[in-house]
């Protein structure tokens, strides 16, 4: 029989044409009034109602003096009443069933999408976000509520009927598990929030929501528009703030039915330890977290085709991806080449301010994230070799900027860990140590993105074989898993799966029911 196809009663959003100069007008025009207007006012939102307190400003990671709005964190009585409303509202929401849920869903997807310009403003101000990253983000988002809207209506709306003896029968069917807790991170502001949240919501969940303390104004934003899209205000709560604060709060709390999370490998390991000791229910955690992602060439490899998949993949999004390529294996015979390759293609990478719709490479996220990757680099300086790191010039004064690196690792041990920013590592390999080399990289633990780049079938397998990971890609760049079309998530200490975007995600966020009728 023909593979079943999920997600066939979807399309993903077509996006937004960068391209065309009368959409840069518009975007630049949505810019323009982004920043002529009041800055946002962020806060906890419960029972749809924004709950203000102490206010703290948030700066443009692209420029310290600019001021894009303030957040006040979550009180604990905020927290406290998100739990008993989203408790009460759970049973009422499950009960709507996956096509009702779906229908709402889409309409928030539609509602995002409408907003699309501004929230490329606020992005690109927030986040440092450059432009086309942020059409991409805003188009993940919205194929997210899409894709589990689809699921949904596919796989809650009624139980399946199974197979048994005359005289009875037999239904299993999926519900939600209760009140689920979603973390989300800076990076993908708007479109892993919004991943967590709708998943969640879709299995007939109620939400408890905390985004990353440096991009709150994102998901506040994001759901307001929720809002007013038709979710019911009982069903998502936001609750900003710090991870050791509200993150604790809500993760500690017995009313917590299960945990998604995507972030930094030592932190789910926090929350799953903190999970496991609580009184209450054995609740399930969703972890996404980070990787030390390799892509291996060899000498069959087209040279142009590889030095664009490694520089998009090392240095877009200012490699600030957990899936971003980290060390690129070139074998030892035409390293050089592909060396003075990527050095030139590193001299036509724009590096800059992130509204700009020419700019490839934006700030880093902020001061911490920038000193981490100095003390990366001044390490790399003593015991690797620097080849090639781009000036930041001016744009260090004003914002978190960090230029683009390329650095030779004579051994692998220097490297254990992810280096969350636009560093790319280059390890030389003879053909004979190939598989050794393979196993150091796998013995390192994680298994999340792999590229491999060769014309050969038997290169790709045993690359393949030796390399865990959870997204492998061949003969292509390594980021940008699109909704539905590559499921994306690791294993090892990148992530528990399943895989967001994929058909097993909304199985772990619900319970299942066999139901036995004697007639
Ligand atoms: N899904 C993203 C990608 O494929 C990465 C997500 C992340 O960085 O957390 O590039």
């Amino acid at each position: 029989s023909p593979p079943k196809l999920y997600g066939s009663r979807r399309t993903n959003s077509a996006g937004t044409d960068l391209s065309q100069v009368p959409v840069r007008a518009r975007i630049a025009k949505a810019l323009a009034e982004f920043d002529k207007a009041r800055p946002i006012k962020a806060s906890a939102i419960i029972n749809g109602k924004e709950m203000g307190g102490k206010a703290e400003d948030v700066t443009s990671p692209a420029d310290r003096s600019r001021t894009v709005g303030t957040i006040a964190e979550a009180s604990a009585e905020a927290i406290d009443s998100a739990f008993t409303i989203a408790a009460k509202a759970q049973g009422d929401w499950d009960r709507r069933g996956g096509m009702e849920r779906g229908a709402i869903l889409r309409d928030m997807a539609d509602a995002l999408e409408g907003e699309t310009d501004r929230l490329l403003a606020l992005m690109a101000r927030e986040a440092g976000k450059t432009l086309p990253d942020g059409i991409a983000e805003v188009r993940e988002a919205v194929d997210f509520l899409r894709y589990y809207a689809a699921e949904a209506e596919q796989k809650f709306a009624a139980p399946d009927r199974l197979p048994g003896p005359a005289g009875e029968t037999n239904h299993l069917g999926l519900k939600g598990r209760g009140t689920i807790v979603c973390i989300s991170p800076w990076n993908f502001p708007l479109a892993i929030f919004t991943g967590q949240v709708s998943a969640a919501l879709a299995a007939g969940n109620t939400v408890l929501a905390k985004p990353a303390e440096q991009t709150p104004l994102i998901a506040f934003e994001a759901v307001k528009i929720f809002l007013k899209a038709g979710l019911p205000k009982e069903v998502l709560h936001l609750l900003p703030g710090r991870g050791e604060t509200v993150g604790a709060a809500l993760t500690k709390d017995e009313r917590t039915d299960g945990v998604v999370f995507t972030g930094s490998t030592e932190v789910a390991k926090l929350i799953n330890r903190t999970l496991a000791q609580r009184d209450g229910p054995i609740a399930p955690l969703i972890a996404e977290t980070g990787g030390l992602n390799g892509m291996f060439v060899d000498t069959s490899a087209l040279k142009e085709q590889v030095i664009d998949d490694a520089v998009m993949s090392a240095f877009g999004s200012a490699g600030q991806r957990c899936s971003a390529l980290r060390i690129i294996f070139l074998p030892e015979d035409t390293a050089d080449s592909f060396i003075d390759g990527l050095k030139g293609a590193m001299d036509e990478l724009a590096l800059g301010d992130p509204s700009d719709p020419f700019t490839d490479v934006g700030p880093v996220i902020d001061t911490e994230a920038l000193s981490l990757l100095e003390r990366h680099m001044a390490r790399m300086g003593k015991e690797a070799k620097v080849l090639k790191q781009i000036e930041t010039g001016s744009l260090a004064s004003r914002g978190s900027y960090f230029g683009p690196a390329l650095v030779e690792l004579p051994s692998l041990d220097l490297i254990d860990r992810e280096v969350f920013g636009p560093v790319l590592h280059v390890y030389r390999y003879k053909r004979k140590h190939l598989a050794e080399i393979a196993g150091q990289l796998a013995k390192k633990g994680y298994g999340l993105t792999l590229g491999v780049h060769s014309r050969l079938g038997g290169f790709h397998d045993s690359v393949i074989r030796a390399v865990p990971a959870g997204n492998v890609y061949v003969n292509r760049n390594m980021i940008g898993a699109v909704v539905g079309v590559q499921p994306f998530g690791g294993e090892g200490l990148s992530g528990t799966g399943p895989k967001a975007g994929g058909p097993h995600y909304l199985a772990r966020l619900a319970a299942e029911r066999t139901i036995t009728v004697n007639i």
